[in-house]
């Protein structure tokens, strides 16, 4: 029987991810720039498919939604226009005594530099001054001068550059409300107080979806538009007692929204926001007519116009990613073995198998498997590896989440079948060299549940 432990802290998967090549420190030669990440490899290969799931699900098996790809540098008067000038900020505070600074909203979660298992403010040396409000976007110029005129902002969130396309893509997409669209992107923040590894970072890529609906129908559409992320999130295999819906109180929403709603995650720093869903109102589209002097509004072919609402799903890649790797994460001793375990679903595993020569100076082995990989990776991202003991290569697998190793062993050679080893069960079967492909493509399509779930 296997032995499993539990739960994972942060640290044991920024360990992981550096250790298995995942995600680096940035700049770290240069003695890193906080809370700014590289991704290796498998990183890249995990984003991929992240990024991947979502447009497949928002935009490809849909016939309402079409993709957008705006730029990152707009004209400033779009963040006059949406408000975020003025009012995106979030309070700060500064400590006299330790010098840090901290979120005045999100002191609960920080820790003071002097002793850090207190939060600020809690020790009698604390001294806080009052919050005060400071804006999130980075500023930059364009063009060769640097002066008042020139200067512009790197975009916050990527909904902006859906909202001024609306008349763009509402007359040549062909597509009358209920309409979306849908784009992924780069956004930055100039977080107060990043960490939490890529939980919250200053540059990070978005996935936003602006749902445009008749008014009469928004309600409606802001509670499909919940149950629908949900159990999106759920089909990439995250635990179901590890996700929750948390609506926003009237306090905590914004001004113009009048419903948010947060799919949150049991993170190992708690629940915390996974992906917001909000009813924005008319607010975007009505505040961008008024600035920009061009309608944006829906005109009916019978002459009947109207503004219409939003709602709009919202969510970065970087926090699935820590989401999926902290659901994953198992530790398990089997016989007398440990071994770390990514238990990934299939369909977002940045490898989908390993194909192994048992031993690898046998050209008959060797020449099996390579042949066997070459057919293989024109369809999936799979991984050849003939160095080292089998044992370790086997946990080199394990530890990066690949669900299926194929074995081509001594008894290839005799029948030209290879094990299939199986990553969550460790069951092993053998299958004809030539039917691995097909099985492979089967495999994947199979319902999957995570082995930890309750
Ligand atoms: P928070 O309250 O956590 O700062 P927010 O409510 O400001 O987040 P939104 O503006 O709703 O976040 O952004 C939409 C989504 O973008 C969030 O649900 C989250 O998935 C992601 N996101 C926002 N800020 C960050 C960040 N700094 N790092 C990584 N992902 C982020």
């Amino acid at each position: 029987m296997a032995e499993t432990r539990q739960p994972v802290t942060m640290d044991t998967i920024v360990s992981l991810c550096r250790r298995r090549g995942f995600v680096f420190p940035s700049s770290e030669i240069y003695g890193g720039l906080g809370s700014t990440y590289d991704y290796g490899h498998y990183g890249v290969l995990l984003k991929n498919q992240i990024r991947s799931l979502w447009l497949r699900a928002m935009v490809q098996e849909r016939d309402d939604i079409v993709a957008l790809d705006s730029a990152i540098i707009l004209n400033p008067a779009v963040w006059e226009a949406s408000g975020h000038v003025s009012g995106f900020t979030d309070p700060l505070v500064d400590c006299r005594t330790c010098k840090l600074r901290f979120r005045a909203d999100q002191l609960e979660l920080a820790s003071c530099g002097r002793k850090p298992s207190k939060r600020p403010g809690e020790t009698p040396d604390c001294d806080l001054t009052e919050p005060r409000q400071f804006n999130l976007m980075f500023e930059t110029h364009v063009g060769a001068l640097q002066d008042a005129s020139s200067a512009a902002y790197l975009r916050p969130e990527t909904a902006q550059g859906i909202f001024i396309n609306f008349k763009n893509v509402s007359q040549l997409a062909r597509r009358k409300p209920p309409f979306g669209i849908a784009q992924v992107g780069k956004s930055f923040r100039n977080e107060i107080t990043p960490g939490n590894f890529l939980f919250r970072v200053r540059e990070f890529e978005q996935m936003e979806m602006e749902f445009f609906v008749p008014p009469a129908d928004a309600e409606e559409w802001y509670a499909y538009w919940i149950e629908q992320r949900l159990s999106w999130h759920r089909s990439l295999g995250l635990r179901e007692s590890n996700l929750r819906v948390r609506e926003h109180s009237a306090e905590e929403r914004s001004h113009y929204s009048s419903g948010t709603s947060d799919i949150e995650y049991l993170y190992p720093i708690g629940w915390q926001e996974l992906e917001g869903v909000a009813n924005r109102g008319e607010y975007d589209l009505t505040q961008h007519t008024q600035h920009s002097g061009t309608k944006l509004e829906w005109i009916d072919p019978d002459g009947g116009r109207y503004t219409p609402h939003v709602i709009e799903p919202a969510v970065s890649i970087e926090r699935i990613f820590v989401a999926l790797l902290c659901d994953a994460y198992d530790e398990e001793v089997v016989g007398d073995r440990e071994r770390t375990v990514l238990r990934l679903h299939p369909k977002v595993a940045p490898v989908k198998a390993a194909i192994l020569p048992l031993i690898p100076r046998d050209e008959g082995m060797a020449g099996r498997a390579r042949a066997l990989y070459e057919e293989l990776r024109r369809h999936h991202v799979v991984e050849h590896d003939e160095g080292g003991q089998i044992g370790r290569r086997y946990r080199r697998q394990d530890e990066i989440g690949t669900p299926w190793a194929f074995t081509v062993d001594e008894q290839t050679l005799e029948d030209e079948t290879v094990t299939v080893r199986e990553r969550d069960s460790l069951a092993q079967e053998r299958l004809p060299l030539s039917g691995v492909r097909a099985w492979l493509d089967d495999a994947l399509e199979r319902d999957w549940r995570s082995p930890q779930s309750d």
